[in-house]
C-alpha cells in the first residue's frame, strides 16, 4: 500500500546542494524530507571532488617515490622503484568516501531529517513518488527544492562503454591502462589524466578548443602545459576526435592542419563537460521554465513555479560543489523567512592540476587593460615555496585591481599547493578589500600567503623580495 506524508520541504538529490540544504533547514527547525536514489553526497562525494582528489594525492606519493629511486632526493634515496596495486588505491578511496557519506548521514539524522532512499518521481510540482525498498511513498511538501544534479556528456561517436570510460568508471577501475587517451582537457580530463601520468600511465588528450584547461586565461595554464610536455604526455589542441577505429584500439582524431591521428588506447576517459540531471523524475510536471538546458531561476534560486527552487549543477554553470552549497544553505534560508539574495562577488575555482590552479574573480580575461593594474609574484622569490621543492615549475600569485580605486577584481595563483591560498583570496574578494588592506595585512612567514602580499606590493611598486 502506498504510504503518503507531509512536509514542510522536501529536498531531491542528496549531494553538496541537497544534503547542505537538508541540513541547514532541519537546523531551522523545518520538517524536512530529503529523496536521495544512489549514496549519500552525490557527485562530489561518491565519484568525484573527494575520490578523485584521493587518487591525486596517491599519484603524488607514487611519483615522489619514484623519482626518488630514480636518484637521491633532498638526501633521501630509494633502493627500489614503487610499485602501483591500482585495486588497492581504488579500495584506500572506497574507505575515505565510506567514511564522509557516514557522516552527512549522521549530520542529516542530528538535523532531524528524514532521509528516504529510492528515486523520487513528481507527479506535479509539490508531489513526489518515492520508489523505496519497503515500498511507495508519497511526499506532499509545502516547499521543493530540486537538487539533482548533473550527468557526464557523452559524444554520439565515442559512446561510453567497452574500454571508452566516464570519470565515474576510472574512479573504480581494478587496474591501470597502459595506454589513455583523455577526450577534453577540462576540469576532469586534466586533473585525472596528470594523476594517471604520474602513476606510469602513457596518457594523450585530444582538446577540441586552442588550449588546455580554456577556461583559464593562457598565462595561468602555461605551467601546467610545461609539465605535459615534460612528463611527456601528448597534448593536441584544436583537434577534432573522429571515434574509434575499426577494431576499436585507438582513437582516431584530426589536426586543426587536417591531419589524421590515431592515438593507440587501453580506455578513454571521455571528459567533454557534464549537463543537467533534468529527464527520469517528472520535471515536465512541474510547469518550470527552463534556460536552455538548465532550470531557469531567480537570484533566490526561486523557479518560476512558486514555492520550488532550484540549486547546484542543475542550475547552471559554475558546476562546482561548493556553489551548490551555497546556494542551498541560501534556500533554507529564504524558506525559513530570512532575506537573502545569491549575490556573491565571486566563487573561487580550483583545478587540482600539477601544478595547482587557483582562480577568484576576473583574470585577464575578463579584467587587464587601461583600466586595471596587475601584480606578479613568482613563487621561485618564495622561501616557502622551495623549501617545499616547490618554486621551480613557473608557478606565480597574480593580483589584479581597478587603477581608479584599488579595488580587488581577481587573484590567481597556480603552483604546487596553492589550493589552499583560495580561502583568502575569496575572503579579500568578497570584503571588498582594496589593494592597500592586503599590504597592511602581516602574512606568516614562511608561508605562501606572502608571495600574495608580495602581488599586492608589486602592483603598488613596491615589492621587497623581487
Ligand atoms: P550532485 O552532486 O550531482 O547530486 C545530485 C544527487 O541527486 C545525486 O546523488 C543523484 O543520485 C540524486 N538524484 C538525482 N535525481 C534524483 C531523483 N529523481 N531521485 C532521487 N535522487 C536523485 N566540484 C568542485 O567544486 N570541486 C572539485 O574538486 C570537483 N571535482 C569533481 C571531480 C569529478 C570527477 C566530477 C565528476 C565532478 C567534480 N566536481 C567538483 C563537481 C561537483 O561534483 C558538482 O558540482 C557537485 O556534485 C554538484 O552538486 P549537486 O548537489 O548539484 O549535484
Ligand atoms: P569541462 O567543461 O571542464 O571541460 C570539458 C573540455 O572538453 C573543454 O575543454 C572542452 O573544450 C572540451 N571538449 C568538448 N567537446 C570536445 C570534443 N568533442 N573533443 C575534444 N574536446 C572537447 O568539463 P569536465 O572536465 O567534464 O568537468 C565537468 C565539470 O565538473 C566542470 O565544468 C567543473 O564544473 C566540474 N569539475 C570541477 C573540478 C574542480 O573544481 N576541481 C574538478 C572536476 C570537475
Amino acid at each position: 500500500m502506498t504510504q503518503t506524508i507531509k512536509s514542510k520541504v522536501l529536498v531531491v538529490g542528496g549531494g553538496p546542494g541537497g544534503y547542505v540544504a537538508a541540513i541547514r533547514c532541519g537546523q531551522l527547525g523545518l520538517d524536512t524530507v530529503l529523496v536521495e536514489a544512489d549514496r549519500l553526497g552525490g557527485t562530489c562525494l561518491i565519484r568525484g571532488c573527494i575520490p578523485s582528489k584521493a587518487v591525486i594525492h596517491a599519484a603524488g606519493q607514487f611519483e615522489a617515490m619514484a623519482r626518488a629511486a630514480q636518484a637521491p632526493r633532498f638526501g633521501i634515496t630509494l633502493d627500489t622503484a614503487p610499485r602501483v596495486d591500482f585495486a588497492a588505491t581504488t579500495q584506500w578511496k572506497e574507505t575515505i568516501v565510506d567514511r564522509l557519506n557516514g557522516g552527512v548521514r549522521a549530520l542529516l539524522a542530528r538535523a532531524k531529517v528524514r532521509v528516504l532512499s529510492g528515486w523520487g518521481t513528481f507527479s506535479d510540482a509539490k508531489t513526489c513518488k518515492v520508489a523505496t525498498a519497503a515500498g511507495e511513498i508519497v511526499i506532499v511538501a509545502e516547499h521543493v527544492i530540486l537538487a539533482t544534479g548533473s550527468t557526464p556528456v557523452e559524444l554520439p561517436f565515442l559512446k561510453f562503454g567497452g574500454r571508452v570510460i566516464s570519470s565515474t568508471d576510472l574512479l573504480s577501475l581494478q587496474a591501470l591502462p597502459k595506454r589513455l587517451v583523455v577526450v577534453g582537457a577540462g576540469y576532469i580530463g586534466l586533473e585525472l589524466g596528470i594523476a594517471l601520468r604520474k602513476l606510469g600511465v602513457e596518457v594523450s588528450i585530444v582538446e577540441a578548443q586552442s588550449q588546455i584547461l580554456p577556461l583559464y586565461d593562457a598565462k595561468l595554464v602555461e605551467p601546467v602545459r610545461r609539465w605535459l610536455d615534460r612528463h611527456a604526455v601528448a597534448v593536441y589542441v584544436g583537434a577534432k576526435v573522429l571515434g574509434l577505429n575499426s577494431p576499436g584500439d585507438a582513437v582516431e582524431a584530426e589536426t586543426q592542419q587536417g591531419d589524421k591521428l590515431t592515438l593507440p588506447a587501453d580506455r578513454v576517459l571521455v571528459t567533454v563537460g557534464r549537463q543537467p540531471l533534468t529527464h527520469g523524475w517528472g520535471l515536465e510536471a512541474m510547469a518550470v521554465a527552463m534556460d536552455g538546458c538548465f532550470v531557469k531561476i531567480d537570484d533566490r534560486c526561486a523557479t518560476s513555479t512558486s514555492n520550488v527552487w532550484a540549486i547546484g549543477d542543475l542550475v547552471g554553470e559554475p558546476m562546482l560543489a561548493h556553489k551548490a552549497s551555497a546556494q542551498g544553505e541560501m534556500v533554507a534560508e529564504i524558506i525559513a523567512g530570512k532575506r537573502r539574495r545569491f549575490d556573491v562577488r565571486a566563487i573561487p575555482a580550483i583545478c587540482f592540476t600539477e601544478p595547482e590552479i587557483v582562480s577568484v574573480g576576473q583574470d585577464l580575461n575578463a579584467a587587464g587593460g587601461d583600466a586595471t593594474i596587475v601584480g606578479v609574484f613568482p613563487l621561485q622569490a618564495n622561501g616557502r615555496a622551495l623549501s617545499m621543492d616547490a618554486g621551480d615549475d613557473g608557478g606565480f600569485v597574480r593580483v589584479i585591481a581597478r587603477k581608479s580605486d584599488h579595488l580587488v577584481l581577481g587573484i590567481q595563483a597556480v603552483g604546487q599547493h596553492v589550493s589552499e591560498l583560495s580561502g583568502e583570496f575569496a575572503t579579500a574578494i568578497e570584503m571588498g578589500a582594496v589593494l592597500e588592506d592586503i599590504a597592511g595585512t602581516i602574512h606568516a612567514h614562511p608561508s605562501l600567503g606572502e608571495a600574495f602580499h608580495e602581488a599586492v606590493l608589486k602592483s603598488l611598486g613596491h615589492a621587497i623580495h623581487i
